[in-house]
């Protein structure tokens, strides 16, 4: 293991608007899976700010398994989140997925998202790193944990300073859950106080019913946060319906 640069350069607190990530903070990122329209964001920005979590995420780039699932509105849903970004005092993070979604969405990012099937895009990596914003960086789904830093490594090279790991659950033999939650790994991260590293159990389960308990047994092994799917109407989400938590389970969920 060569990890030189997350140990001299990179910090070990991450702050994406009012949330803190590491350093004993616990910050939350949430919002849509998907940006689905400007009453959907508007809706969840002031849900948002009522509960007080200060990062907003929705993606418009949606790398999906296949190819005639919705795709995102890509540069289409660009005006929507400039509208949000004008409207709310919330930090806004996506993913990006190649050098054009990055070019359009950058000047409203306050945090680049890498998504787990990128994890290995060095080239990706590498773009990201430059624009020196901070970044969340999802495991691969069959990364090890020792790739997954290395990938950080790639960030941290090409010139971030501000990387938070997101733990969003690996391939297992266990198939009633989407992915599995690898909270060991994650335990073992704290130990090494290399990066702040958050956990996303909304992709994790794929099923809303179980992301209380994981977001929850997450923050117990030591998360430096959360990452989390919630939208207005879950049921009729066009992407991931099934495991996007409603407001109230949020609000459930901040309470304990
Ligand atoms: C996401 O967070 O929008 C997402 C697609 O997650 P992942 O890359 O972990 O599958
Ligand atoms: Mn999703």
């Amino acid at each position: 293991m060569d990890h030189r640069l997350l140990t001299q350069h990179c910090s070990r607190e991450v702050r994406i608007g009012r949330e803190v990530f590491g350093g004993g903070e616990v910050g939350w990122i949430a919002g849509p899976c998907a940006v689905e329209s400007y009453e959907q964001m508007r809706e969840a920005a002031e849900e948002l700010l009522a509960c007080g979590v200060a990062v907003m995420r929705g993606g418009l780039y949606k790398p999906r398994t296949s190819p005639h699932s919705f795709q995102g509105l890509q540069a289409a849903g660009l005006d929507i989140i400039r509208r949000i970004k004008a409207e709310f005092d919330l930090a806004y993070v996506s993913e990006v997925v190649d050098r054009a979604s990055l070019e359009l969405l950058l000047p409203y990012l306050d945090a680049v998202q890498v998504g787990s099937r990128n994890c290995m895009n060095y080239a990706l990596l590498k773009m990201v790193g430059q624009t020196g914003k901070p970044v969340i960086l999802k495991r691969g789904f069959a990364m090890t944990v020792d790739e997954w830093l290395y990938a950080a490594e790639y960030l941290a090279q090409a010139g971030a300073r501000d990387i938070v790991l997101c733990e969003r659950g690996i391939r297992t033999v266990t198939e009633v859950t989407r992915f599995t939650l690898d909270l060991g790994a994650l335990a073992w991260l704290k130990t090494q106080d290399l990066l702040p590293v958050i956990a996303d159990p909304s992709h994790a389960t794929g099923d809303n019913s179980l992301v209380m308990p994981l977001a929850r047994a997450a923050l117990a092994a030591g998360a430096d946060g959360l990452l989390l799917e919630v939208t207005p109407c879950p049921n009729r989400a066009l992407c991931d319906a099934r495991q996007q938590l409603s407001f109230a389970q949020l609000r459930a969920l901040r309470k304990n």
